[in-house]
């Protein structure tokens, strides 16, 4: 039943409820009436009798008594009328009359007991109210019953008998109450209709509202909410198809998405906004993670997090990690749970032992028994291969007790790829500065980078970093009027001052950014993945130290300033050397303008042909 219907049925209900509760007061109420209309005229007429026969008696007629009881049978309502007389009346007075005698048990009852007898006979056609009343001997009364009749006190001396018609009452009543279920019926019908006409277009919405809201929770948000209401009704249709178009615009641009990440993720769930809401929490958690990794200063640190991942996010118990030198084929263990060993030795010797980095496929022992033949395992286990570039990859193996836990580790896959995924890039740009760190590529003096280790850097790096979506804010340095340094308090004296520079560079930038000695006294800083505006704080940051430090050479106290000129790879352009040109440029543009400033390359600051 619907919410309409269920309105109807209980307005309808309670008015019948209300209906029959008032008929059913009337149908009583008309019978007390009618009863007791016809008990109080048996009395009066039991009275107007007595004294019309104590009248007829007082006169010495008692003869002509038939008369007058006849005219009394004749008043309204009253069907029989008949006195009868008591033993000792009969035995003072005589017989009486023929039809003075007892009638039937209750008049002789009456007779006997003296207590007044009322009883209602009635069938479908008839209602006969039957009232016998005695006739009680009194010297108290007017006349003096004592006077006349041979009696005691209280002694009954005869009763009178009464048959009432109540039918008319009755019919009466019925008519009343047949007329009451007529207009409560009407009332009921227009109750109900006036109900369903006021509440059907709200019960409408409501069902609109219902069948809306169950779709949307599958997803879709084309359902439009209609209504022929006024004064709020409307508004919360409008309001709701708002939210609802909005929220098609919005989803729908997202589920495409969403779907792509969550072919590559374990997250399924019946309900698409509780799946977006899952698949977005694990993307800002992959999220948080690489951006995590992208400040570890190496790939340690980052192999460190990825097991801490494995551990608390994942709840691996048995896993290791190797890392494989695809140039020596070496496998290297980086982390192994409770030290128990995976592989036979070999596997560890020759890379090429490890199936899942030969084949570079997913090697699951529950796909065929004694899958791999270096596997020390005697449980079920998994191994995941992992490709970084061309000198390095990663193997992942797991194992569990039983098949069901092994496959419900193999759940997580598809999440943990997305880690692995995340995790490529940085861990690239930190083997490519791992391989670079302490080699030659070094300047003596200042310990920074070098322009060689940058020529090296570049062009790997350039290259990786457009494949990750990776960018970089360059920032070219020039001390201002450094020629007068060395000119004026000597050659080391100028040295100091391009020191005081490097340390400031190196406290200045994280541990993703690099900072190298591009010059004499030019210097290059590399800004990973940072914002424009970010990357102009830290050039104001730089400028602003370089600028508060004192040099005290020989009598003199002097300050240095520095001019810093800005541009980004790649929102400027796809070739890293040429943003370093733009950021040149823009650094000659600061000495130009005054020096001791910090110029964000713009277009017009090249003619075009220059590169
Ligand atoms: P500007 O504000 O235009 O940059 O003026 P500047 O005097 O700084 O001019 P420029 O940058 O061309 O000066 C570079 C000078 O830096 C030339 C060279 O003598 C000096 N220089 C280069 N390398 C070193 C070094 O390692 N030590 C010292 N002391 N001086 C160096
Ligand atoms: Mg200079
Ligand atoms: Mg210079």
């Amino acid at each position: 039943m619907n919410a309409n219907r269920k309105i109807l049925f209980i307005v309808a209900l309670m008015l019948i409820g209300l209906a029959v509760a008032t008929i059913t007061n009337v149908a009583l109420n008309f019978r007390d009436y009618g009863y007791n209309n016809a008990i109080e005229k048996s009395k009066m007429t039991a009275e107007i009798v007595r004294d019309g026969l104590t009248a007829h008696m007082v006169n010495g007629i008692m003869d002509k008594r038939e008369f007058f009881l006849s005219n009394i049978a004749n008043i309204k309502d009253v069907q029989k009328l008949w006195i009868v007389r008591s033993s000792n009346v009969v035995a003072q007075h005589g017989e009486g009359l023929e039809n003075e005698h007892p009638r039937d048990a209750i008049d002789r009852q009456v007779l006997k007991d003296g207590i007044a007898v009322r009883k209602i006979s009635e069938d479908s056609q008839n209602a006969v109210l039957r009232v016998t009343i005695p006739y009680i001997a009194t010297a108290y009364g007017n006349p003096n019953c004592l006077a006349c009749h041979n009696a005691k006190e209280g002694e009954v001396l005869g009763a009178i008998s009464m048959e009432f018609n109540i039918n008319d009452i009755r019919q009466t009543g019925a008519m009343t109450i047949a007329k009451i279920f007529a207009i409560n019926v009407i009332f009921i019908i227009i109750a109900v209709w006036v109900t369903n006409h006021y509440f059907k277009p709200y019960m409408k919405l409501f069902e609109n509202l219902q069948n809306g809201i169950k779709r949307a929770r599958t997803g879709d948000f084309s359902f439009r909410f209609t209504t022929t209401l006024k004064n709020g009704g409307n508004e919360v249709a409008e309001q709701m198809n708002t939210l609802f178009q909005k929220m098609e615009e919005t989803f729908g641009g997202i589920k495409h998405n969403l779907n792509t990440f969550a072919s590559r993720s374990n997250i399924s769930c019946s309900d698409p906004l509780s799946t977006a809401g899952m698949i977005i929490q694990e993307l800002s958690d992959v999220y948080k993670f690489k951006k995590t990794i992208e400040l570890d200063s190496s790939k340690d640190a980052i192999y460190e997090r990825f097991v801490y991942v494995l551990k608390e996010k994942f709840k691996y118990e048995h896993f290791a990690l190797y890392e494989v030198d695809k140039n020596t084929k070496e496998r290297k263990l980086i982390h192994i749970s409770e030290g128990k060993t995976f592989c036979l030795p070999i596997a560890d010797k020759d890379a090429s032992e490890c199936r899942a980095h030969r084949t570079a496929s997913d090697v699951y022992s529950t796909d065929f028994p004694n899958l791999c033949t270096n596997c020390m395992h005697d449980k079920e286990y998994s191994c995941i291969p992992f490709n970084i570039n061309d000198d390095l990859a990663l193997v992942l193996s797991f194992s569990a007790k039983t098949v069901a836990e092994i496959e419900t580790m193999n759940l997580s896959l598809p999440s943990i790829k997305n880690y692995f995924e995340a995790a490529k890039a940085v861990i690239e740009s930190r083997t490519l500065m791992d391989k670079l760190r302490d080699s030659s590529l070094r300047d003596g003096a200042t310990r920074l980078y070098n322009r060689r280790f940058l020529e090296e850097f570049i062009d790997k790096s350039s290259e990786q970093a457009l494949r990750s979506n990776i960018s970089y804010a360059i920032l070219m340095i020039d001390i201002d009027y450094f020629k007068m340094v060395n000119d004026t308090y000597g050659h080391d004296s100028g040295d100091i001052v391009i020191k005081t520079l490097a340390e400031i560079l190196q406290e200045s930038i994280r541990k993703a950014d690099l900072a190298i000695r591009y010059g004499g006294e030019e210097f290059l800083v590399l800004l990973y993945n940072t914002t424009p505006e970010g990357a102009v704080q830290v050039a104001e940051k730089i400028r602003a130290r370089f600028n508060e430090k004192k040099y005290h050479f020989g009598a003199d106290t002097i300050e240095k300033t520095l001019s810093i000129g800005v541009a980004h790879f790649p929102s400027q352009a796809d070739s890293i050397w040429k943003v370093i040109k733009y950021a040149d440029l823009a650094l000659y543009e600061g000495k130009n303008t005054g020096r001791n400033r910090v110029i964000e390359f713009q277009k017009h600051m090249h003619s075009g042909d220059q590169f």
